[in-house]
């Protein structure tokens, strides 16, 4: 996987960190930074959890960069991240069962 990509047309990049990400959200796993265009992902995570991550964040940066900030609700909120987390659920079975290789490395 390249760990860097376009999201309407602005460079993302992958970081890949150990440990929790963010303690003073609920222990975040991990991490969209839209201003400075980082996707953070907890390594320590088994592979299939960190490419749950890895597409969670990029909808968070999709909501941002097309809905902004709107997809699923209000970004932050309860609603909006379990809306997110579904969708990243649904995402890594169909294209993990597709054979799309979405390994972190
Ligand atoms: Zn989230």
């Amino acid at each position: 996987m390249k760990r860097r990509f376009r999201i309407a047309g602005h460079e993302y990049r992958v970081i890949l960190t150990k440990g929790i990400i963010d303690p003073d959200k609920r222990g975040a796993i991990g991490q969209c930074k839209n201003n400075t265009h980082e996707l953070k992902i907890d390594t320590t995570q088994e592979p299939s959890e960190q490419s749950v991550v890895f597409l969670h964040e990029i909808l968070h940066a999709i909501s941002f960069r097309y809905f902004f900030n709107t997809l699923f609700g209000e970004a932050g909120t309860t609603e909006n991240e379990e809306m997110i987390d579904r969708l990243s659920e649904a995402l890594y079975q169909v294209l993990s069962s597709a054979g799309i290789d979405l390994t972190v490395t």
